[in-house]
């Protein structure tokens, strides 16, 4: 038989085994690598099948697990004193994961009546259609929170602050009153951050996070957290390969990034935020001003004890819409846009925006003013900030703010 010329590999073949080896780096990169590969191959097949089953630790579908994920599931675990740790593509992503995970048909959920707007529609248009029901209580009355608990409860769900009035949940004592009653203390801590509170160590069993807000905190990103002990946690990690939303790689990535600079940017928000909120309750204008770290907050003692500080949002009544709307109109500094938790500061009237669906009837029942202004204070200078404040004040006062 004529020998056969030896074939090399055709152009194709070669472009793809170029461009996809990996390299082998003996020294350790000091920023977590962006792992942005869909599929891991196992030395051989066994091997696949057995991670796959959860038989032997690895990697082989991302949706499932990456490496990027894994550090900064264990990271977040770490900071907010949890035992395990997962993270999601948003905070509606890990929020609807572990509801999911908790809940079944014919549960009943007892609910802080301030939560987040996505959350309340989760809970009311899309949990509600499997047969999961809920009752909206005032975290701030034990009483009534414990009043609305049926034989059928299983969670309670709690915010550390709620939106937009800045109130705060005394976390500690809805625990207790939880876990007399079984319930799963699942709490969106998502307005303090683990710089600010650590609901896990004042007895909630989850702990939530947006990280798109202060864990990321440059607007940049979309992504989501839960932690908590690993009994918890693995059911979730078990729903969230079924339903997806997973973090994409480059967003865990910038979260990690965020996360480096928490406590830093927090304790400048704060300070800002506390100066911002005394310059405002020293002026005749605003009708009330609402912030944590001020005494006259109504949660004032429960905030001091269960914040580090009193965080980066604030929220003044102007006491009509129209003066809201000159309030935010005469800003230049700040953005014009409804998120929080990010290095610039941004202003919103909450009526108009995040609680638009809510009647103007509902939003007296849930204490917001017609004239709120909700302020994520974000890391301008302070003098320039306080200017805006009083231009602001100024251009509300000149519409007129009801007395
Ligand atoms: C923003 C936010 C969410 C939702 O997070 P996304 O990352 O936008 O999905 C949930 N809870 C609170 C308190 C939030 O502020």
């Amino acid at each position: 038989m004529a020998d056969e010329p030896v074939r090399s590999p055709g152009f194709s073949t070669r472009a793809l085994r170029a461009a996809s080896r990996v390299p082998r780096v003996l020294q350790t990169p000091n920023a977590v690598p962006i792992y942005q590969a869909v599929t891991y191959s196992a030395e051989e097949s066994e091997e696949l099948g057995a991670v796959l089953q959860g038989r032997r630790e690895g990697y082989a579908y991302s949706r499932l697990g990456h490496p990027t994920a894994t550090i900064l599931s264990d990271a977040i675990a770490t900071l907010e004193g949890g035992e395990a740790g997962l993270t999601f593509d948003s905070g509606m992503g890990a929020i609807s994961g572990t509801l999911g995970a908790h809940l079944s048909q014919g549960d009943h959920m007892v609910v802080t009546r301030a939560v987040y707007g996505s959350t309340r529609a989760l809970i009311t248009t899309v949990l509600a259609r499997f047969g999961i029901t809920s009752t909206f209580v005032d975290p701030t009355d034990l009483e009534a929170v414990e009043a609305a608990i049926t034989p059928a409860t299983r969670v309670m769900y709690l915010e550390t602050i709620s939106n937009p009035t800045l109130v705060v949940a005394d976390l500690a004592a809805l625990a207790a009153l939880g876990h007399r009653h079984g319930l799963t203390v699942v709490v969106d801590n998502t307005f303090a951050s683990p710089y600010l509170c650590r609901p896990l160590e004042l007895g909630a069993d989850l702990v939530l996070e947006s990280c798109t807000k202060w864990l990321g905190g440059h607007s940049d990103v979309l992504a989501g957290s839960v932690s908590g002990s690993r009994d918890l946690v693995a059911p979730i990690a078990a729903t969230q390969v079924d339903i997806g939303a997973t973090i994409a790689p480059f967003s865990a990535f910038l979260v990690l990034r965020g996360i480096e600079t928490l406590a830093v940017r927090l304790d400048r928000h704060c300070a800002t935020a506390l100066a911002l909120a005394r310059q405002a309750e020293g002026s005749p204008i605003p009708r009330a001003v609402f912030y944590p770290g001020l005494p006259s907050h109504p949660q004032a003692a429960v905030a001091a004890r269960q914040l580090r500080a009193g965080g980066g949002l604030l929220a003044l009544d102007l006491g009509a819409r129209d003066a809201a709307a000159a309030f935010i109109d005469a800003l230049t500094v700040p953005q014009r846009t409804a998120s929080l938790g990010s290095v610039f500061t941004m202003a919103v009237h909450p009526p108009s925006t995040t609680h638009r669906q809510l009647s103007s009837a509902e939003l007296a029942a849930a204490g917001i003013a017609e004239g709120l202004v909700r302020i994520s204070v974000g890391l301008e200078d302070v003098e320039d900030l306080a200017a805006e404040l009083a231009t602001g004040l100024a251009a509300a006062a000149a519409v007129g703010v009801p007395a």
